[in-house]
């Protein structure tokens, strides 16, 4: 296995991780550029976009390290985010043109930040998946 892979990794096992980046932001110690916020979800620009328009968007609080850890308790939290999604993908006139979204799961996905997230992109003619 190489050094890179194994220097990006994270383990989607481990218990929450309160000092991960995306728990930063969401207490505001990282600023970012929120597009979206309400009393269950956050959403804000990538730092590094990967198109034209490129939002993260996590639930508040402590979910799920990633999308492995979604269980049966976490199956409405799942279809709302899809939902904050689409509204945010409506709200940044993506919807004509269409979007992306994304989940990460671990390591050979390139996840990096250890708090469920959803990726949306769009903007642009997106490349193949991979
Ligand atoms: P992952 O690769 O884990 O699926 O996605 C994590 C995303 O978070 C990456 O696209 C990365 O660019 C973004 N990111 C990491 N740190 C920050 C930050 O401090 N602010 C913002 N806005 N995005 C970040």
């Amino acid at each position: 296995m190489s050094s890179d892979r194994e220097s990006g990794s994270i383990d989607i096992h481990a218990p929450y991780d309160t000092t991960n980046v995306f728990a930063r932001i969401l207490k505001g110690e990282i600023p970012s550029d929120r597009v979206h916020e309400d009393e269950e979800f956050v959403a804000f620009r990538d730092i590094a976009p990967q198109a034209p328009v490129h939002i993260v968007l996590i639930p508040r609080g402590q979910p799920p390290t990633s999308p492995a850890g979604i269980d049966a308790t976490h199956q409405a939290l799942a279809g709302r985010m899809l939902r904050a999604a689409a509204e945010i993908a409506r709200r940044e006139k993506l919807e004509a043109g269409g979007y992306r979204l994304v989940l990460n799961c671990g390591t050979d996905a390139g996840q990096t930040v250890p708090h469920l997230h959803l990726h949306i992109l769009g903007g642009a003619v997106l490349g193949p998946l991979a």
